[in-house]
């Protein structure tokens, strides 16, 4: 159940996915909200720099193990622009964080990224689900998706 306060924390993923864009990254956003909605942390794509494991979710999951009590991971929400990768996937559910709600789902940025003419990455687009089965996740959110398929098309219209 997406209330408005969520559709708030997926607008920001969103606007962090924009900033990513300017920034010359690929557009992707995330944040970390505890259990009684505090905004925890809040990043954004950083892959420009060469290092392609720079996705905010995983920078989101490393700071929660570092600074989060297992129970706080577990009742914590990660809120996305885009559904994670494996590798997102894999650390979110290896520290042990809570629920996923994102924008727009890896099968749609597999449609977008093909409609574009973008060769397939090197680690395949997988659902959360196929990575870490306990996890809840929640999405797409159609309400946002047009505007983050905005995104990857400008960003990959500009290469
Ligand atoms: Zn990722």
């Amino acid at each position: 159940m997406i209330d408005e306060t969520e559709l708030r924390h997926l607008r920001r993923c969103v606007e962090l996915a924009a900033e990513a864009l300017e920034e010359g990254d690929e557009p992707f956003g995330s944040v970390l909200v505890a259990a009684d909605g505090t905004v925890l942390g809040e990043d954004h794509n950083r892959v420009a720099s060469g290092d392609h494991t720079r996705h905010p979710e995983f920078e989101l999951a490393r700071w929660a193990a570092a600074n989060m009590t297992p129970e706080e991971r577990a009742a914590a929400t990660v809120y996305t622009s885009g559904e994670h990768c494996p590798m997102c996937a894999a650390a979110h559910a290896w520290v042990g964080l809570g629920r996923i709600v994102y924008v727009s789902s890896s099968e749609q940025l597999s449609a977008w990224l093909a409609e574009l003419g973008v060769p397939a990455p090197p680690v395949r687009t997988l659902p959360i689900h196929e990575i870490a089965p306990g996890v809840v996740v929640e999405g797409p959110v159609p309400a946002l998706a047009e505007q983050v398929h905005d995104l990857h098309r400008r960003f990959h219209s500009s290469r």
